[in-house]
């Protein structure tokens, strides 16, 4: 069991971002309004991820460090139906056994304290904290030198920690984010919806207003969001956040569908960035392809492909008309 959740350690928290993705989609599906992380040491020292979402009682609570104790799917069909962030059940097993874990949590009730040490629950108490979850998370990686190893700088770490909460933000605008990194707060959304608001905050004033807003349709699909107006984007790559159904993805023919969409406007060494949400029956997509779930299968992924291409190329058309 230790070992097996070890292994699984590998796949879903390869570096404190991993921990910080599935904690944070941990946090969303628990219907949290506000989600608060704190980073020290990129992350490598320490990681303290704190929600309002429902909590859990002392058993869920003990559960929820099972192996695929999952409260979030009680069928077969339900895996190709997928409503939520989580699925898998594996994630808080896998961090429990590579770190010391401080899981502080209530449903309103009495609240729960357990401290698991690299696998093992050495306490297990009750304790008064409000309704939500907080979860504390340090020593990553110290009792497995050949993972620790791998981690890189302090600054690295933390810029994919960093990169990571803006695409959460952008995913869930409605949730009111906070990132700070040794105790300074480096990010932070308001939840109130906006999404210029967002890149307002992460790329600056001109970029925001210049966020071309685009919406389309065909059978299957709904997708809406932002392109930047191509000549405004000094970013010195591209930047394109992805979501399917509120989860956040990565997939190489969509970039290359929006790279597409730009390619009569883009001038030189300019980059587009954009902002997409994909909305789609969750039967048409299967997000089991790898446990870390950033990849997805889309059934007739050429039709969405075609409307991403021809939604932003006609809304960049219009607005450079
Ligand atoms: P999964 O998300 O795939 O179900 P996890 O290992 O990430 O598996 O979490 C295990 C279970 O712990 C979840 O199904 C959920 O019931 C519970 N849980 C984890 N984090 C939270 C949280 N922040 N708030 C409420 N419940 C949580
Ligand atoms: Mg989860």
């Amino acid at each position: 069991e230790h070992l097996t959740n070890m292994i699984a350690a590998g796949e879903v928290v390869e570096r404190p971002a991993g921990i910080v993705k599935e904690c944070v989609e941990n946090s969303i599906d628990a219907g949290a309004t506000v989600i608060e992380v704190e980073v020290y040491q990129g992350g490598i020292e320490r990681i303290v991820i704190t929600d309002d979402g429902c909590g859990m009682d002392h058993e869920d609570a003990h559960l929820a460090f099972m192996r695929h104790a999952t409260s979030k799917m009680h069928s077969e069909e339900e895996l190709f139906n997928i409503q939520t962030m989580g699925f898998r059940g594996e994630a808080l097993p896998s961090i429990a056994s590579v770190a010391q874990v401080e899981l502080q949590t209530s449903n309103g009730e009495e609240g729960t304290l357990l401290r698991y040490n690299y696998g093992s629950l050495d306490v297990d108490e009750t304790c008064n904290c409000p309704r939500g979850t907080k979860l504390d998370v340090s020593g990553l990686f110290v009792k497995t030198p050949a993972r620790f190893k791998h981690l890189k700088s302090i600054s690295y770490e933390f810029s994919v920690i960093a990169d990571l909460m803006n695409k959460m933000a952008l995913s869930h605008p409605q949730i009111r984010f906070q990132l700070s990194h040794e105790g300074r707060v480096v990010f932070q959304t308001s939840g109130n919806g906006n999404i210029q608001e967002i890149l307002y905050q992460m790329y600056g004033k001109e970029v925001a207003q210049n966020a071309i807003p685009f919406e389309g349709n065909n059978e299957d699909f709904h997708i809406h969001g932002y392109a930047i107006q191509p000549k405004i984007n000094r970013a010195t790559k591209y930047f394109m956040f992805l979501t399917l159904n509120t989860r956040l993805i990565r997939s190489v023919a969509i970039q290359k569908a929006i790279l597409d969409a730009y390619s009569d406007y883009m001038p030189p060494n300019r980059f587009p960035i954009v902002v997409l949400q994909m909305d789609s029956d969750t039967q048409l997509v299967d997000v089991n392809v790898h446990p870390n779930k950033w990849e997805v299968r889309l059934s007739k992924q050429g039709e969405m492909l075609d409307l991403i291409k021809t939604t932003i190329q006609d809304a960049l058309n219009a607005s450079l008309k």
